[in-house]
């Protein structure tokens, strides 16, 4: 009943970012679908300067189902680069962790 045509979604028109694939050069796998993978969005203050139209305030990132497991992008504000970063491994909670550390040689 409500339902609001500016959505902005869809059509084509003034996307606020493009994306075309995984972030990762490596991988470059083609963006299908938001419900896959990762998005990132960052803001951006000089557009130009990322190969972007001026008026575009915002850089969206993608990686996919498969890349976004194990890293996470970031924007190197100082040389206008994307940047992979490996994910951390999620230590383990100690509660959960066997009792085999006790062992010491
Ligand atoms: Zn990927």
């Amino acid at each position: 009943m409500a339902e609001r045509p500016d959505s902005r979604v869809g059509h084509g028109m003034a996307e606020p970012a493009r994306i075309e694939a995984c972030a990762n050069q490596d991988c470059k796998a083609p963006f299908h679908s938001l419900g896959e993978g990762k998005l990132s969005v960052f803001a951006i203050h000089n557009p130009l300067l990322w190969g972007l139209p001026a008026n575009v305030k915002q850089k969206a990132l993608w990686l996919c189902g498969r890349c976004c497991q194990h890293m996470s992008v970031r924007l190197d504000p100082g040389l206008h680069q994307v940047r992979l970063i490996p994910k951390q491994v999620q230590p383990v909670p100690k509660q959960a962790q066997p009792r085999q550390a006790a062992k010491v040689a």
